[in-house]
């Protein structure tokens, strides 16, 4: 049968002569994979939807759970993004991240739907790439079930802690003078960047990217950010690697 869903390409790997398979986040049914048959060919009724990084209403010929992309109309194909490898590489790593805290037949439209602001507030350059970035590091983080502790000192219960630090084994703040409740790793804080982490985790869809920071504390807040996601995923990401080699 047919069903038509709405859904951001993630990932193209070139399939046979002409063909692709897609990784795509759908916003009705999650993570799919999808063949893209001909999207290589010229005059493929699919070829514009089915490249990494482009958002579609996609129709697909569907059976017992194996998609063949038949149709797709663009909605958004974040254009600059394609014009700056170091753009693009980041792009990339945005949906190398979704694609690790998305499952398959278990939608989840916040995740989407922040892939989809960062990717635009990359494309339209409306912050720092690295604002972009730790911003959607940390919400993903929250999104998929890793919300840090931000509130009080995991020791001594400050709310407002004594030269902050943030432990990203244990996801949560502590003064540079107790212990941290789970040994390992902590980074320095300062009331910036961990005002801007509490804003991240709390904010409304709408309003998390919306606040700048000093240069200093922007720097303590990016550093936070993506060790904690790869600390707490235990992983590493290749577009990550190669977009710091690019940028
Ligand atoms: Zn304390």
């Amino acid at each position: 049968m047919y069903v038509t869903l709405h859904g951001l390409v993630l990932r193209e790997v070139k399939y046979k002569e002409s063909s692709k398979i897609l990784t795509i986040l759908t916003e009705e049914t999650g993570k799919i994979t999808a063949e893209a048959k001909g999207a290589m060919r010229k005059g493929s009724r699919c070829a514009a939807s089915a490249q990494a990084l482009v958002w579609s209403e996609m129709t697909f010929f569907e059976n017992r759970g194996r998609y063949t992309l038949t149709e797709g109309s663009v909605l958004e194909d974040f254009a600059a993004l394609r014009s700056d490898l170091a753009d693009y590489a980041l792009g990339c790593y945005f949906a190398e991240l979704l694609e690790a805290l998305s499952d398959e037949d278990s939608p989840s439209a916040a995740l989407l739907h922040l892939g989809l602001n960062a990717l635009f507030a990359l494309s339209r350059r409306l912050y720092p790439s690295r604002h972009i970035k730790a911003v959607f590091e940390l919400r993903c983080m929250c999104l998929a079930g890793f919300a840090p502790a931000l509130d009080r000192c995991a020791r001594c219960g400050k709310h407002a802690p004594e030269e902050p630090r943030f432990s990203v084994s244990g996801g949560e703040i502590h003064c540079a003078g107790c212990q941290p409740s789970t040994p390992g790793k902590s980074l320095p804080l300062c009331q910036g960047s961990l005002a801007a982490m509490r804003h991240v985790t709390g904010a409304g869809p709408k309003k998390v990217f919306s606040f700048t920071l000093e240069e200093d504390a922007a720097a303590r807040f990016a550093q936070v950010c993506e060790e904690y996601a790869l600390t707490q995923l235990d992983r590493g990401f290749k577009t990550l690697d190669y977009w710091k080699s690019v940028s």
